[in-house]
């Protein structure tokens, strides 16, 4: 019987999620004997060729992470789900947008410029600026075309099942591969992790007080951190009441407060708006003035509460106004 065909793709992000499956170890032997791994560009040198040459639905699940923001990224998105039974947005990129997607909060020209001409770490005198066609003396070179918005795998293609997590934890994945290998999968559209907010699975919760009143939010360098305590009791902005339970707590155990990279459970619309709101509802004051002082130290509020997910929600990106009048 011939085995399950696998294919691993790497669209926008950091490449941690390829690091995730390597993170397997030796637990990755069973998994490679189980299936035939036909497309991972970072590890074998598969070619765009040798998928199109495959016949449709023939490769039983791929494994897509990054956000999509390039014409070269929707073009293999594309390709892959004609290609593939299933489709799993692999990671909070792919899921949620991810860290990249906060490009959202500018346009197109002011992350080329900021990338290419005023990163204090930049050198580009001829301030050049890479675009779809250079013309050099042997001809024109090409590179895929950079969108102005960022996008998640399910705003350009049609998605079966999302691992969560930056990366994704290696349990999490075991149970999906184990999961999809016995054919034991759950509805369509479902995040592969527990639907259980991170709070419930914390060894801080008894210390977090029934009803929590904040009067100063503290980030983790301005403080000696009770490593008993919740951390949110303790002023730090921890996302655990909004964030989904998988992770086994890395960074609660680390002593550091959550940001939030599972997304949100099932019952969340908005991730930002949730995490804000269950924030807000924290502080300890009626008077506005005091109310404003105190929330005047969430420094950076949409990368807080929007890290890993402004592309899939409900404001998807900043109002940008085009030359044209439209919104980009
Ligand atoms: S807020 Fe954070 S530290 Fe407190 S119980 Fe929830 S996950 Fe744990
Ligand atoms: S504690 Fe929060 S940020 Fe850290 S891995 Fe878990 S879900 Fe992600």
């Amino acid at each position: 019987m011939s085995k399950p065909k696998v294919s691993f793709y790497w669209c926008a992000s950091c490449g941690g999620c390829e690091e995730a499956v390597v993170d397997l170890a030796e637990g990755i032997l069973p998994v490679v004997e189980a299936v035939d791994i036909v497309f991972w560009p970072v590890a074998l040198d598969f070619k765009r060729q040798d998928v199109e040459a495959m016949a449709d639905s023939e490769i039983t699940v791929s494994f897509i992470n990054g956000a999509v923001r390039s014409s070269e990224q929707f073009e293999m998105a594309e390709l892959l789900r004609k290609k593939s039974k299933l489709v799993i947005a692999f990671g909070s990129c792919a899921q949620l947008g991810g860290i990249p997607g906060l490009a959202n909060l500018f346009d197109l020209q002011a992350v080329l410029s900021q990338s290419y001409l005023e990163a204090p770490s930049v050198t580009n005198a001829e301030k050049i600026i890479p675009g779809v066609e250079t013309k050099v003396p042997e001809g024109i070179l090409t590179l895929p075309a950079l969108w102005d918005t960022v996008k998640t795998l399910d705003q350009v293609i049609d998605v079966d099942y999302y691992l969560p997590g930056c990366p994704p934890p290696v349990q999490v994945i075991v149970d999906a591969v184990t999961a999809i290998l016995q054919g034991k999968l759950p509805a369509k559209g479902t995040v592969l992790a527990p639907d259980i907010a991170l709070c419930e699975d914390c060894r801080r919760k008894q210390t977090k007080p029934e009803k929590l009143g904040i009067k100063e939010f503290k980030r983790p360098h301005e403080m000696l951190i009770d490593q008993e305590k919740c951390l949110l009791a303790q002023g730090l902005l921890c996302l655990g009441p909004a964030t989904r339970k998988g992770c086994g707590s890395v960074c609660i155990d680390g002593n550091m407060p959550c940001t939030g990279c599972m997304g949100p459970i099932s019952r969340v619309t908005d991730f930002g708006a949730k995490a804000l709101s269950a924030v807000a509802s924290l502080v300890d004051s009626e008077d506005e003035k005091e109310i404003a002082a105190i929330l005047d130290h969430v420094v950076d509020p949409a990368g807080t509460f929007y890290r890993y997910s402004l592309p899939a929600s409900l404001l998807h990106r900043r109002y940008q106004p085009t030359a044209r009048g439209g919104i980009a």
